[in-house]
């Protein structure tokens, strides 16, 4: 028997929609490009969001264009969010930060019909434009006064949206229509896109503001002030774009000042009480506390994900009472996977007890399941003990690529599931741990040490402020593991020193051979130490035994 109840299809717009009449005095705060900070409220977005469709059918944008961004976080950027989705086009959000050569063939892949642009990133797409459809329309997102020099033809912005009508008729879509695209940030081979639908990103911010939402702080006039530091530009910002017009929280934009200290003033004026990113931009914010001698005056809660929060940040920041909320997710996920929320047993337990657990990855959210398998895919169980590689399966995971055959093929296993690629535990509370990426887990003499781990340990010395682990090859023991290390201050740790420091948690063997002091490490498009790159630069490196 059937359920008797309607159907309506699940649509981004809708997220607007409602937000502007039911958390109408909620919206941005961005940091323009130019250095201004403008304020919008969502009823105001929503009519803007409506000028920008008419501005996009305008310009022959028919459902299914895929229309590019290449934008820092503001205003202009979740505007287009939603104006693009809303009429049926697919939003494609470039990460800046990519090669030449991977922008070049994403544009090309997605078949980009116009390119939203931030005068910061103009000079990128002028050096690329030779290599760019020939049909691609740019548009610079600016007002007529901060419209650039450029030798390309460009549109603006503000231009494109003047005397546009405010309300739009918006198409009613199955709930299934792709809405945006975003490619992973590929460290071997092209970057693969998944494509996101209305129902994926629907479900995903549900999943995010019902369980993250509650665990937020508020000011003192009741107000929910994130700062999201994770780019619009890929990963669709964790989902909170979509999240936080639901739950009626500000967003708070930083356009381009990712620094510390940007960073630290703009949270400190807007009191910003949470802020989700990804570990190295919270190393510069925590310097910048350092020197200030205090917080932002507001911040209460730090979300951490895209690479393993070291437990020594997590320890900083809960000793200045900032709730570290430890997440873990990816790209085919929308991203996210799982949240650091704590149940309450956890949050009376002591201190380093309590820390235990943060450091872990957090627990599923709901609507996202996890296995993990052994190498012949057989399910191992979730007693905290047995490690796997570890799948996943929701209504936001990925079921293959965008117009790629190929990799569709592999992406899923027998019974439907997505391989993460990530090799992880899981305890009998659901918590997960990741021991690595599979491919960065170091196998010495058979055995296989977890590089995160060994990150962890060195950091916890007061002398190491960012480090890698990563195996060098050895005639006898296959790899042997060694560190790559940014010293915190003029005196760099002895090798011994940091073994002895690392030897509580590790078996003698597991410890480092080597230590290789640098000024920093090399960092991927979306933030994280790039291992791939790190072993490039020590292409000549020899293990101490062989040098
Ligand atoms: P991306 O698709 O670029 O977001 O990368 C996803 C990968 O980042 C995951 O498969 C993990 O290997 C890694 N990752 C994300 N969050 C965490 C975390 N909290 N701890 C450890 N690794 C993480």
């Amino acid at each position: 028997m059937q359920g008797m109840m309607m159907h309506r299809p699940l649509s981004i717009i809708s997220i607007l929609e409602f937000a502007a009449e039911a958390n109408a005095r909620a919206g941005l705060v961005t940091v323009e490009t130019h250095g201004e900070v403008t304020r919008q409220s969502y009823r105001e977005t929503y009519a803007r969001v409506g000028q920008l469709a008419h501005a996009l059918s305008a310009m022959g944008i028919k459902p299914g264009d895929r229309v590019a961004t290449l934008a820092w976080n503001n205003r202009r950027h979740f505007e287009l969010y939603y104006a693009i989705s809303g009429i049926g086009a697919v939003c494609h959000t470039i990460n800046p930060r990519l090669s030449a050569e991977q922008m070049i063939y994403i544009v090309n892949h997605a078949a980009d019909r116009v390119i939203f642009v931030d005068a910061t990133f103009l000079p990128i797409l002028a050096a690329l434009k030779e290599h760019l459809p020939d049909d691609l329309r740019i548009v610079v997102m600016a007002d007529h006064d901060h419209m650039p020099d450029t030798p390309l033809e460009v549109f603006c912005y503000e231009g494109l949206m003047d005397g546009q009508k405010t309300v739009y008729d918006w198409p009613e879509m199955d709930e299934n229509t792709a809405a945006s695209l975003c490619y992973t940030s590929g460290t071997t081979g092209n970057p693969k896109g998944a494509l996101y639908s209305h129902r994926s990103t629907v479900l995903h911010a549900f999943m995010v503001g019902t369980i993250l939402g509650p665990a937020l702080p508020r000011d003192e006039m009741g107000k929910t002030n994130i700062l999201p530091v994770v780019p619009l530009f890929h990963v669709n910002a964790w989902g909170l774009p979509y999240a936080a017009p639901i739950i009626g929280a500000n967003l708070i934009m930083p356009g381009p000042g990712l620094d510390g200290e940007s960073l630290w003033s703009l949270m400190d004026t807007e009191k910003v009480g949470s802020a989700w990113g990804v570990p190295t931009v919270w190393m510069g914010l925590l310097g910048e506390i350092e020197k200030q001698g205090r917080k932002p005056v507001a911040l209460a809660d730090v979300v951490i994900g895209g690479s393993a929060a070291p437990r020594s940040m997590i320890e900083k920041f809960e000793k200045m009472d900032v709730n570290v909320n430890h997440a873990w997710g990816m790209t085919e996920m929308s991203p996210i996977g799982t949240h650091g929320v704590m149940p309450p047993e956890v949050n009376q337990l002591p201190f380093e007890e309590r820390m235990d657990y943060k450091q872990l990855q957090g627990r599923r959210c709901f609507g996202v399941d996890l296995k993990i398998v052994d190498e012949d895919g057989n399910r191992q169980p979730h007693d905290g003990k047995a490690i796997g590689e570890l799948y996943v399966r929701g209504n936001s995971v990925v079921s293959g690529y965008f117009n790629n055959e190929e990799a569709s093929e592999k992406a899923l296993d027998a019974e439907g599931w997505f391989g993460t690629g990530d090799v992880a535990s899981i305890n009998e509370d659901g918590f997960l741990t990741i021991q690595d990426r599979a491919k960065d887990l170091i196998k010495s003499g058979g055995e296989w040490i977890s590089s995160i781990d060994l990150e962890n340990a060195a950091m916890s010395h007061a002398g190491v402020a960012n480090c890698a682990a990563i195996g060098v090859a050895h005639p006898k023991w296959d790899e042997r593991p060694i560190l790559v290390a940014v010293a915190a201050g003029e005196d760099k740790p002895s090798l011994d020193v940091l073994r002895d420091h690392m030897a509580a948690h590790f078996a003698k063997w597991q410890l480092p051979d080597d230590v290789i002091w640098v000024e920093e490490l090399p960092l991927t498009a979306t933030g994280k130490v790039s291992k791939l790159n790190l072993r490039k630069q020590l292409a000549d490196y020899k293990h101490p035994e062989l040098a």
